[in-house]
């Protein structure tokens, strides 16, 4: 189970995260959805710690960081918690220089100090599970935007990960190759992978959430099931941001 309590981030003055609190249990899918600027990716990048929260609970398994505004846990145990979170970007972040196979095998090698022989292995089934294994040895710019989200999705879970995050893994795409990437996510939700997904596919959202949580300015507003928060939403703010979404 992952546990967010009482999360805030500022940036100066600006108290981006006003106290977030939320519960994902080993397996679910949690999709949060908002308008531009309510703190999705600021909530996805503290989780995995990209930001440090200015204050709140993080825990994760038997990992447990406590923020305060003056004490911050100590870097093993960040460490040691930012290994069980993946992370995959919007704008998929691969190393230009490095092939589709060597982007997958890069966290194995470095974060969990594997050989490059296992990690070659592991990465390769990433790839076959993920449609790429035909491009192991392309570079990123010799691969779609879709290609490369896949890589991005093999690379995140190659450090097999207690969580996965998504951030807008597909806005950044052409709209015929979004379908491919919503297909591996759909294929990891029903294998009982935990992951947090911030995205604007309503329909998606649908599909794979167990939980839809509405943000706006660095709240949670309501959260529910897709159909209590996507179709029957009970606060105003969350009507009027679906509404512009259609
Ligand atoms: P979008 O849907 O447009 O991606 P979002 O909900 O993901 O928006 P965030 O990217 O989390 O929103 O940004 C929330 C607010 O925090 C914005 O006002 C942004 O300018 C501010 N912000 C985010 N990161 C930083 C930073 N590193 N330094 C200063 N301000 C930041």
């Amino acid at each position: 189970m992952i546990k967010i309590a009482n999360l805030k981030i500022s940036f100066g003055d600006h108290e981006v995260l006003r106290g977030i609190d939320l519960t994902i249990e080993k397996g679910q899918v949690m999709v949060i959805i908002g308008p531009s600027g309510s703190g999705k990716t600021t909530l996805l990048r503290s989780i995995n710690l990209l930001e440090y929260p200015t204050e709140g609970i993080l825990s994760i398994g038997n990992s447990r960081l406590d923020f305060t505004p003056q004490t911050k846990p100590n870097a093993t145990d960040i460490l040691a918690f930012r290994r069980q979170t993946g992370m995959v970007f919007q704008s998929y972040n691969l190393f230009p220089h490095r092939t589709a196979l060597q982007n997958v095998m890069e966290g194995q090698v470095i974060v969990q100090k594997k050989s490059k022989a296992e990690a070659r292995i592991k990465s390769m089934e990433l790839l076959r599970k993920v449609g790429l294994e035909d491009k192991a040895d392309s570079y990123p710019h010799q691969l779609s935007g879709g290609q490369q989200q896949r890589v991005g999705i093999a690379r995140a879970m190659g450090i097999d990960p207690a969580l996965l995050l998504f951030d807008e893994p597909t806005s950044a795409l052409d709209p015929e190759l979004v379908g491919d990437v919503l297909k591996v996510i759909k294929e990891l939700a029903g294998e009982g992978m935990t992951m947090v997904i911030v995205t604007h596919e309503m329909k998606f959202a649908r599909d794979v959430a167990d939980q839809v949580v509405f943000m706006d300015n660095g709240v949670i507003i309501e959260q529910g099931s897709p159909g209590q928060v996507i179709d029957r939403p009970t606060h105003e703010r969350t009507r009027l941001f679906l509404s512009r979404l259609n």
